[in-house]
């Protein structure tokens, strides 16, 4: 079973926009915070903003207190006004194109004109355009509705953002004919039209398409419907405990799926469900391709794949370097062993949206990886004893420091409240992880050596340190919606996704050139030709991930984090060879 993911699917900008609203209110607005009914229909969303003290408001009482953020929907304009007069502050989250179509209905209102809109009643955008058409507003579901109204002196025409747009075009057509007066304004958002025609082009490409979003989402069941008008299977789900109730099951293991989603549905949903069929998918196949993604997922998981990346990194320095000792290998090794075990156990609060699994894997599992991560991090620091008491030191002091990101540890006076921990300084997490590595796979092993530092060190750090800021960037971007739904400020999140991607290229090919250079000029060991591959392989990677030949999925992170171990072959390689 392959599979594929629509590029429109999931959160479209206006309820991006909304929830990047609701997220940094707590901080800056009058508490407590409420969202006027709930702002996406997920579970977990709604559990998380609770958490955060930000509750839905479904009535509206006489005296309230606080602030009230307008979903991405709209609502009427009298509920703004009752809000207001009951005192609390209003944060219009209504989206910039919904906001469009309220003023054309208001604009024509109060020039006489009645608002036929086509949607479904039910629908809170519907209840909110409706509130704007004062008392000739009238809204249809379908064309049967339509023919049934009475004919008006003047009448305009909109649609739902999110209505289908073949029904919309058939509305059209029916007003040039019959009432060739009325005023027509396409107002399907773009987004809409876009999700809708790639679901089409998708069906048409695929066995069976899965649809992810609420039951009630009006737009996701639209795209289901589309996407059956295909002819092919198409399931709408909303999570991925649903797969299992559908007979994808029966799909053979050399079918192609399709999923797409609706534009409340949050990326991590998604994310959730492609792994849910990446894992059905090897639960069908046999052999060694079962057993290469179980050995994935636990390497993986448990994050020995990444220390035997930072020991293939540490290698490829000391034979840039010309250290012959190979303890520091080790080191490196059992030190990122701890402290990326550590870190997933106290600060994993973003998994619980980003990869679920591997939340559950460290709850099912928390006993047996904290010892993991104390026993390594203690071996670590033994070995580093062995090696003399200042390297012991300084990996002592770095080992502290990993420990206390999470932690609060500056002082209130120093910074605002939000910043009372290293993870909560924006960016901090990208920038710490690549100066660690960089720290222990490079001037760790060179400065316990040889007591001195040379240019040569400084340039292997920095190429060390770039590889590592890539890959750790890059992952990030992988998480966003889960990390901003917690409140990580990340780089992508600071930047935004294209600009981060833009940077890492360029943070590459930086890397590539001075590796390159710093190997002609003799400052480091030959070896470093062979050790420019890397930069060339993560860049490959980030180029098939843009162009959507790579999902997010183990397969990807497996490659990923690979990149160190194709650093360690190559030196090992080089080294052999001369
Ligand atoms: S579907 Fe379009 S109009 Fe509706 S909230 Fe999203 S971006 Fe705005």
């Amino acid at each position: 079973m392959k599979i594929l993911i629509a590029k429109t699917a999931g959160f479209c900008m206006g309820v991006r926009r909304a929830v990047e609203m609701v997220m940094v209110s707590p901080d800056e607005k009058r508490q407590p915070v409420y969202t006027f009914g709930p702002l996406i229909h997920n579970p977990q969303v709604l559990s998380l903003l609770e958490e955060k003290g930000i509750r839905a408001l479904t009535e509206i009482p006489e005296h309230g207190s606080g602030t009230v953020l307008i979903r991405a929907h709209g609502v009427p304009p009298e509920i703004k006004s009752r809000l207001k007069t009951a005192g609390f502050e209003v944060i219009d989250a209504t989206c910039p194109r919904v906001i469009k179509v309220q003023t054309i209905i208001r604009k024509h209102a109060k020039k006489g004109f009645a608002a036929i809109i086509l949607g479904d009643r039910d629908h809170p955008e519907v209840t909110g355009l409706l509130g704007y058409a004062g008392e000739k507003g009238v809204v249809v579901g379908s064309l049967e509705e339509l023919e049934a109204l009475p004919a008006f002196d003047q009448a305009i025409i909109v649609a739902q953002t999110t209505q289908n747009t073949q029904l919309f075009d058939s509305v059209k057509r029916w007003a040039v004919d019959k009432h060739p007066h009325y005023k027509i304004f396409d107002t399907i958002c773009d987004s809409t039209e876009r999700r809708q025609a790639e679901v089409q082009r998708l069906a048409g490409e695929v066995d069976a398409v899965v649809v992810v979003g609420g039951l009630h989402s009006g737009n996701t069941r639209r795209l289901t419907e589309i996407a059956a008008e295909s002819g092919k299977p198409a399931y709408h789900i909303e999570t991925e405990d649903d797969l299992d109730q559908i007979e994808l099951k029966e799909i053979s293991a050399n079918r192609l799926i399709g999923i797409t989603a609706g534009a409340s549905t949050p990326n991590w949903v998604i994310k959730r469900v492609y792994r849910a069929l990446e894992a059905m998918r090897f639960k069908k196949a046999r052999g060694w391709h079962r057993l290469l993604f179980t050995l994935q997922r636990t390497l993986l998981l448990t994050n020995i794949y990444v220390s035997i990346g930072a020991g293939c990194l540490c290698f490829a320095c000391s034979k840039l370097l010309g250290i012959e000792k190979d303890i520091y290998v080790i080191i490196s090794m059992l030190y990122v062993q701890s402290m990326h075990t550590l870190n997933h156990l106290t600060g994993g609060q973003s998994d619980r949206f980003n990869d679920p699994g591997r939340a559950l894997f460290y709850d099912k599992h928390q006993t047996a990886l904290t010892a993991l991560a104390v026993i390594s991090g203690a071996a670590g620091l033994m070995l580093a004893y062995t090696t003399g008491p200042v390297p012991f030191l300084v990996l002592l002091v770095m080992s502290l420091l990993g420990l206390t990101y999470n932690l609060r540890i500056i002082p209130g006076f120093l910074l605002a409240d939000r910043y009372r921990r290293l993870r909560d300084i924006p960016g901090s997490k990208t920038f710490l992880i690549a100066l660690a590595w960089g720290t222990v796979t490079t001037l760790f092993p060179y400065l316990s050596v040889t007591g001195t530092l040379q240019i040569g060190t400084v340039l292997v750090f920095l190429w060390a340190t770039g590889l590592v800021f890539v890959r750790t960037a890059f992952f990030d971007t992988l998480d966003m919606q889960g990390d901003r739904i917690v409140g990580k400020e990340t780089i992508p999140i600071l930047l935004g996704e294209k600009p981060t991607l833009r940077l890492l290229k360029r943070v590459l090919l930086a890397v590539l050139a001075g590796m390159l250079l710093s190997t002609l000029l003799g400052l480091v060991g030959s070896v470093g030709y062979a050790l420019t591959v890397c930069p060339m392989f993560l860049a490959g990677i980030l180029l098939a991930y843009e162009k959507d030949v790579m999902i997010p999925g183990i397969r990807l992170e497996f490659l990923l984090e690979s990149h160190f171990l194709v650093a360690g072959a190559a030196a090992l390689l080089w080294t052999v060879t001369g």
